[in-house]
């Protein structure tokens, strides 16, 4: 079985509409669809709610959300299905019109309030999905419509709603049929319990999706959307990102977490679980195989994969000895569902960054949890950086490799930006740096020249990421020369495509190779005298190459000692 999710993007447009249909129907197996509000329509509703909460008149809100999807039925779905698709509708207009008439304003509490919220922002797919079912011709298909709040099921976990899967997998295995199409909201739930709507938070259909098809066993999960995959950074920010072909789980999680809005954080962990392939495709686009989210072979190479951003955020910086106090600090946002955006211990000082939005609630709790602690000086005191933006690089192993960090600093500062020591923190795939808020445009595009752009240009090899440690060599070379330094030699231990990454330094240098590289045994690359040559190397230790690949680079002024990248 295939689960195959759409975004709003895809959903809120007769074409993207089209293309629904084309998709689901492209393979003869069953297929669950899982389908996001209109696009704009869960911002409306949370409108829609917070007028609701301040007696706000809201009959033109809900007459133009009936508007735009009685417009989508007319668009897209065929006419012997619309007067079906709008007597479901209508039903659903009503119910909303009954919720906001009758929620009383007086005495509002914090939870009534969130549960007006929640009972507000579910129609966009409760409408959404009434639509989608009927864009398929039932004569043609057998298709089903299920109310997602009937077999996703949340649990009350702190002050948060977290999915409940004992429940919800049976649900979901006894409610999907394993045949025709099925379709369902993403995104809207109810509790296990009390049975009131919850949610998953925002953006989270993805999420939906991928609870489904670890719960199904799906043979693959699809998220369509309206970029062509996974982009080596976000098309807004970067027009010159490219896609990344393929990408592992773990290194998604990370992006994820740290911003990269194309899939939802938490959608990750179950296709991981379950070695679900995932896709990211674009809707529009159907050319484009799109970013395949799989176990990639473990691999030592350092390797770059995209940048993400997160901002407006507050740095929390808590001083004192927090040494043994982390676990309990970390702890505490995890429960309030506060997500942290960079984290950094030292003896000293722990600091996380927050979103602006969340950096009240989080500086009280820490205030409260930590008051023993702030009593006896323990902690001398918490001090908040605003109007900062977390910027996050992510790749594999790229955490401990010094080149990329180098490509990075050096990027940043022929740009101006300086980042203080404290506020860089390192991952084993992930490099997060904290930034002034106005630097976050020329950071992401400074760092993406560094580690993408100017790779690309002179890399011939399929993937640029393979023949990383040499550009960022390539890079070191010119600077060198533009400052006046002489290259004497340069030898170098490549593990991997040695042949490939010997001719790129090769043709830098404008040097040719005298040799074939010798098979089956280890070898070193050199270039001396205006010639490369490939040399068999008996062991390993006994070099000064590291086995993940060195690059030395001799010149007038690194004779004795040369200037050492490790990859
Ligand atoms: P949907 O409505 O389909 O769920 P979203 O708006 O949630 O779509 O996510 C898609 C958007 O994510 C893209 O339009 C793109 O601007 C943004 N995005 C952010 N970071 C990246 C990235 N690294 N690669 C691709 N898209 C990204
Ligand atoms: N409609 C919801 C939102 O806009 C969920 C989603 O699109 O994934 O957040
Ligand atoms: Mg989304």
């Amino acid at each position: 079985m295939r689960v195959i999710k759409f975004g709003g993007t895809s959903v809120g447009t007769p074409d993207g509409l089209n293309h629904i249909k084309r998709i689901a129907t492209l393979t003869q197996e069953p297929v669950v669809i899982v389908v996001s509000a209109l696009s704009k329509i869960t911002d409306t509703l949370i409108e829609l709610a917070d007028a609701t909460a301040n007696s706000r008149d809201t009959s033109k809100m809900i007459d133009a959300i009936l508007t735009r999807h009685r417009k989508a039925i007319t668009d897209s779905v065929p006419e012997n299905n619309q007067q079906n698709c709008l007597d479901k509708i209508l039903p659903i207009i009503e119910n909303l019109k009954r919720e906001v008439a009758t929620y009383n304003t007086t005495s509002p509490t914090q939870e009534r309030l969130s549960q007006l919220h929640q009972n507000i922002v579910c129609y966009g797919e409760l409408l959404s999905s009434v639509i989608v079912h009927n864009i398929f011709d039932h004569n043609a298909f057998t298709t089903k419509h299920i109310d997602s709040r009937e077999i996703i099921k949340t649990s009350k976990y702190f002050d948060r709603h977290i999915i409940n899967f004992s429940q919800t997998n049976k649900l979901i295995q006894n409610n999907i049929p394993n045949q025709g199409i099925t379709v369902m909201g993403g995104f809207i739930s109810s509790d296990a319990e009390t049975k009131q709507t919850t949610n998953l938070g925002r953006g989270g259909s993805d999420y939906t999706a991928a609870i489904v098809a670890a719960a199904i066993g799906a043979s693959q999960l699809e998220i369509y959307t309206d970029v062509d995959g996974f982009l080596t950074a976000d098309p807004r920010v970067v027009e010159k990102s490219t896609l990344i072909e393929k990408i592992d789980y773990c290194e998604t999680m990370e992006l994820c977490n740290f911003g990269a809005k194309v899939v939802y954080a938490p959608t990750i962990l179950p296709a991981y679980l379950n070695n679900i392939p995932t896709y990211i495709r674009n809707t529009y686009n159907p050319n484009c195989n799109g970013t395949l989210i799989h176990n990639c072979d473990p691999c030592d190479t350092p390797t770059p994969q995209s940048i993400t951003a997160v901002a407006p955020i507050s740095l929390i910086e808590i001083k004192g000895r927090t040494t043994g106090l982390n676990y309990k600090i970390f702890r505490l946002l995890a429960s309030k569902g506060i997500e942290n955006y960079f984290a950094r211990g030292d003896e000293h000082t722990t600091l996380i960054a927050v979103t602006e939005k969340n950096c009240q609630a989080a500086i009280a709790q820490l205030n409260t949890e930590l008051q023993e602690h702030l009593t006896s000086q323990r902690i001398q005191n918490i001090v908040v950086h605003k109007n900062l933006a977390t910027i996050a690089i992510i790749g594999n192993n790229i955490g401990s490799s010094n080149c990329v960090q180098a490509a990075i600093f050096d990027a940043l500062k022929n740009v101006n930006i300086n980042v203080n020591r404290k506020r860089i923190s390192l991952g084993v795939n992930s490099i997060s740096i904290v930034v002034p808020i106005e630097c976050t445009r020329p950071a992401i595009s400074t760092i993406h020249q560094a580690l993408f752009e100017s790779e690309k240009s002179c890399a011939k090899t399929p993937s640029a990421n393979e023949t990383f440690g040499c550009h960022i060599a390539i890079e070191v070379l010119r600077k060198m020369v533009a400052a006046g330094d002489v290259i004497r030699s340069v030898s170098a231990y490549f593990p991997e495509k040695t042949e490939q990454r010997a001719a790129i330094l090769a043709n830098h240098l404008g040097v040719e190779i005298d040799n074939t590289q010798p098979d089956n045994c280890l070898v070193e690359f050199e270039i001396t005298d205006g010639v490369g040559r490939f040399r068999v190397i008996e062991d390993i230790t006994t070099t000064p190459y590291d086995s993940n690949g060195t690059i030395l680079i001799y010149s007038a002024r690194y004779r004795e000692y040369p200037l050492h990248i490790n990859l």
